[in-house]
């Protein structure tokens, strides 16, 4: 792809270049190193260009050394800067109750969301991307998937009661990819929800609105000097909810019904 667009730029270049030049055999040799010097440049230029647009439609591919299956997450060294286009996201499941958040909880690290879902609740693709590793871990996630987005992220999907998708599976935002349920180490049905980029965990409220089933903007700005005070932030306006409880079409999305506790 990107070689045969240089060789076409080059071979119009080229094409233009000798149509300026007279017939005259001596002016077409004086003229060669520049003509030569002109298309080095602009070989480097289109090669440039062709870089940065396909660096803009999967900027993904410079933040991974590789792709397996085998690991949930290590941790490689995040950029300073990193610029998270969340355009095109699909909330994961409708239900807007937090019931944990992301961060320090009973003397360890919290690194995900809990959302709460019933067991079969359909949980969706947040973003498009493709499906690293589907598993299930005991002591931790449960039934489990992993898929990694063109915008650098990879989400985490936990405590599934059914798996929906296979590895190294494209998939499509919005996509069903797994059921609620209560798997590993859970108490009582929910979702655990990661994102993670370069396999550092950051909270999803910094990303995700669920309360009001919504992304917090078309982009955000990962900076690796404010992520601390930015995650605390996003805690406060969009963590756990209050204790008053919560009626089932608040996780359901569905109606107004009312069978619930409040
Ligand atoms: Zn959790």
């Amino acid at each position: 792809m990107i070689i045969k667009n240089i060789f076409r730029t080059l071979t119009i270049v080229a094409f233009c270049s000798f149509t300026t030049i007279t017939a005259n055999a001596q002016d077409l040799l004086a003229r060669q190193a520049p003509i030569d010097r002109k298309m080095k440049a602009l070989d480097t230029l289109a090669l440039r260009k062709t870089i940065e647009r396909e660096d803009m439609e999967n900027p993904s591919a410079n933040l991974y050394e590789g792709w397996d299956n085998r690991y949930a997450h290590k941790a490689t060294t995040l950029p300073d800067v990193y610029k998270i286009d969340l355009r095109g996201f699909r909330m994961p499941t409708p239900s807007r109750v937090i019931t944990s958040n992301f961060g320090r909880r009973w003397g360890r690290m919290h690194k995900g969301l809990d959302i709460k879902v019933y067991i079969g609740d359909t949980i969706r693709a947040a973003f498009s991307g493709k499906v690293r590793i589907v598993r299930y871990e005991a002591n931790g996630y449960g039934n489990y998937v992993v898929i990694r987005h063109n915008n650098g992220l990879e989400t985490i999907y936990g405590h599934l009661s059914r798996q929906l998708v296979h590895e190294n599976q494209t998939v499509r935002a919005g996509q069903p990819i797994g059921l609620g349920g209560n798997t590993g180490l859970s108490t009582g049905s929910h979702l655990h929800f990661e994102t993670r980029l370069c396999g550092v965990a950051l909270n999803p409220a910094l990303f995700f609105d669920f309360r009001n089933q919504d992304v917090t903007g078309d982009f955000y700005t990962f900076r690796r000097s404010t992520i601390d005070s930015e995650s605390a932030q996003a805690t406060r306006l969009r963590g756990k909810n209050d204790s008053r409880g919560y009626r089932r079409s608040d996780v359901t999305g569905g109606g107004d019904d009312d069978y619930g506790m409040r």
